[in-house]
């Protein structure tokens, strides 16, 4: 085999890449895993809720991960950033934004997504530290504390909800005009949910951790966490340029053995589901890698 070909090439390397890489290289596979090293979570202090790393740093649990990964002599690994991708003849053709150009057989997505962070001063900077996205990954951490949800409408109805369970101290932000039903308003308020619709100004904080949120009227309201979800955009442009569908929520098209609606190409990890954590991203990618080379098994027997 010539030394820029892989019977699978990986693009991502965090949770989701480096699980396929365990099973397809426990699976004797030649691989490839381009990673740039940017997963989402690496501004977070502390990663909880995925078995034995509760508490570690993210950081941390990739490093274990790639180091038994790189364990397996048929796995390599390459630091850089997937441009291009087509499909040839033998499989898939991936170029790197330095140049190098690498053929497979399979291919397998484990890309992630790009927060689009609203545009508010200070968040970009406590985002994944005081301003979390999930309560079962932070929520612990934060409970019975002053906590904010930064959402509107029938979302911020569900998440205000879910919410109550951490914290009875529970103010909704909806930074503008309300779209609650009357009866979703009524609700949250009879469970002593304040909802303020005045447009945020800004967030107070201390190298990340909030002190308040600022009002444009020159209010503030004192907080110690604030949950956002914030909008997302696919990664990676090869996953279109391939043809590969997404959903009408963004999320690649895959099935239950994470196959994509391309033959050949698999998809892990956040970029296919909104269910984000750890351990979804480790659970997917090693289906995706096992069903992978099940794939490979069948063609050539
Ligand atoms: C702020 C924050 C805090 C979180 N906290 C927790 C927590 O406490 N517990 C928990 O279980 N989950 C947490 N999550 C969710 C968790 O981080 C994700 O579910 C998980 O990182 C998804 O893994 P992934 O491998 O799919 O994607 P990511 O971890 O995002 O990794 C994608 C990788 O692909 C690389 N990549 C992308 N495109 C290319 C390309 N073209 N070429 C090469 N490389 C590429 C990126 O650089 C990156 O290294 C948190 C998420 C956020 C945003």
């Amino acid at each position: 085999m010539e030394s820029n070909q892989f019977e699978v090439i990986i693009i991502g390397g965090s949770y989701a890449g480096l699980a396929a890489a365990m099973a397809l290289g426990r699976s004797l596979r030649k691989v490839l895993v381009i990673d740039a090293g940017k997963p989402c979570n690496r501004q977070t202090p502390h990663s909880h809720n995925f078995l034995t790393q509760d508490g570690s740093t993210p950081a941390e649990i990739s490093r274990i991960g790639r180091e038994q990964v790189a364990k397996y002599d048929t796995v390599t690994f390459l630091d850089g950033f997937a441009i291009e991708g087509k499909k040839i003849n033998s499989g898939f053709e991936i170029r790197t934004e330095k140049g190098e150009v690498f053929h497979s057989k399979k291919l397998i997505f484990a890309t992630g997504v790009k927060d689009i962070l609203p545009a508010i001063p200070g968040l970009a900077e406590c985002w994944g530290i005081s301003v979390i996205h999930c309560p079962y990954c932070h929520g612990y951490e934060v409970r019975n504390q002053r906590t904010g949800i930064l959402a509107n409408g029938e979302f911020a109805f569900e998440f205000g909800k879910m919410i109550t369970n951490w914290t009875k101290d529970l103010t909704l932000f909806t930074n503008g005009e309300s779209t609650l039903t009357k009866e979703q308003t009524a609700l949250l308020k009879s469970k002593n949910v304040k909802i303020i619709e005045t447009e945020i100004e800004k967030i107070q904080h201390q190298e990340g951790r909030i002190q308040s949120i600022n009002l444009i009227d020159g209010s503030s309201v004192s907080l110690n966490a604030l949950y956002a979800k914030p909008d997302f955009e696919q990664n990676s442009s090869i996953i279109a340029s391939l043809g590969c569908e997404l959903k009408s929520n963004g999320y690649l098209e895959v099935d239950q053995l994470q196959k994509t609606t391309v033959a050949g190409v698999f998809a892990c990890g956040d970029n296919t589901n909104m269910f984000r954590s750890v351990a979804f991203a480790v659970s997917s990618g090693t289906m995706a890698g096992a069903v992978c080379n099940k794939e490979l098994i069948d063609e050539e027997f």
